[in-house]
């Protein structure tokens, strides 16, 4: 749903309102009476969050910890070698994301330098433009590389169906989508992550719903909030948490109610169960998490790039020295790494946090050195 299609502007300006946005933030410093240490997992939250300011705003006490919310960075380093290995392969065209082109492989290369060598890699700007050039190369095996959360993969199943209804067979997809309701329930599980509170991804949320989160409250007595991407929506939902903590309460508060309703979008999440099942996935830092991926139902098979080209994941060496996964887990920040503005840059960046434009290494750089 698209917010402003549903909001008027002059509502959606008042969310930027610098003087609300201070009064927020007056509420929120009297609330506190300990350390706040949150987390964002969502990479469209953690852009906004140093972009409005709000990061530097930030009474000493609340730590801002940014998650694994970014779909790229949570790419493991194992898919990202399949990813070059499908490039290298004739007969196959890889179609992808433009922010997957420049994630560097465990072995050196990347998408970007395969396709600059002969490789058959084609940006595009969503599944339906794969499925395009699947009907258009019909002696060729399209495959789309399918990285993202419960947001991206309702399309990439609506996709696969209209394969399906048009006969494209030579259209396959390389599921190794992820799920963010496993991924919190691993890091809260973590002792050393040590958070107090979760602000939860508005986009997400507008698919899954809230439901999805209660053993958030529930097993782990966490405070949590669903919430937008301007600045009030931010400094509400930190507001909220700090509220809950103080009055011992562990709630999914949905303060993004004009996007996301209850129970999220049965008509997406229909569409998602009939073409995928939830399937262990690898995350970059984490490792494997059980139910957190999407593998394809039996009724679909035939669009697995997987099982239909003999794929499998390999194991692989970390990237040296590039430390996303500990950032990921909100257990370094990202001006700790050593290689952070120095080797890596996003210019010339060694990992993927670096990389996309929703890394954290990413928005510390723009939005703290380059300010
Ligand atoms: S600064 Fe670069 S090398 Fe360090 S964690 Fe971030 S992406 Fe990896």
């Amino acid at each position: 749903m698209s917010q402003s299609a549903s909001v008027p502007s002059s509502i959606l300006d008042s969310f930027k309102d610098p003087a609300l946005c201070r009064a927020v933030l007056e509420q929120l410093k009297a609330e506190l009476d300990s350390p706040l240490r949150f987390m964002e997992v969502c990479g469209t939250h953690t852009v906004a969050i140093f972009r409005s300011g709000i990061h530097s705003l930030l009474p000493g006490e609340v730590v801002h910890i940014s998650g694994p919310g970014c779909p790229v960075c949570v790419t493991h380093d194992a898919e990202v070698a399949l990813f070059l290995e499908l490039a290298a392969k004739p007969g196959v065209v890889v179609a992808t994301f433009g922010d997957l082109m420049r994630v560097p492989g465990p072995q050196g290369g990347s998408l970007k330098s395969a396709q600059a060598e002969g490789g058959r890699v084609q940006i595009v700007y969503s599944p339906m433009d794969a499925l395009k050039l699947a009907k258009d190369h019909p002696g060729d095996t399209v495959v789309f590389l399918g990285v993202g959360f419960e947001t991206t993969a309702p399309t990439v199943a609506a996709t696969v169906k209209m394969a399906r209804a048009a006969g494209v067979a030579n259209f396959k997809v390389l599921s190794f989508h992820k799920l963010v309701p496993p991924a919190l329930r691993a890091l809260l599980a973590d002792p050393d992550t040590a958070l107090d509170a979760l602000i939860l991804p508005g986009h997400v949320s507008a698919i899954i719903g809230m439901d999805a989160y209660r053993f958030i409250a529930e097993e782990f007595k966490t405070p949590a909030a669903i919430t937008g991407f301007e600045p009030l929506d931010i400094l509400q939902s930190l507001l909220e948490v700090a509220k809950q903590k103080r009055e011992g309460r562990a709630e999914i508060a949905n303060l993004y109610t004009r996007v996301v309703p209850p129970q999220g979008n049965p008509k997406a999440r229909a569409i998602l169960d009939e073409v995928f099942r939830p399937a262990d996935a690898l995350w970059r830092g984490i490792g494997t998490i059980p139910g957190s991926g999407l593998a394809f139902t039996d009724a679909y098979a035939d669009y697995d790039a997987m099982a239909c080209l003999g794929l499998a994941l390999k194991d692989v060496k970390p990237l040296p020295g590039c430390r996303c996964g500990e950032v990921l887990k909100g257990k370094m920040k990202p001006n700790d790494c050593p290689l952070f503005a120095k080797a890596c840059t996003p210019a010339s960046p060694v990992g993927p946090c670096m990389v996309s434009s929703e890394g954290s290494c990413a928005a510390y750089f723009k939005f703290q050195l380059e300010l």
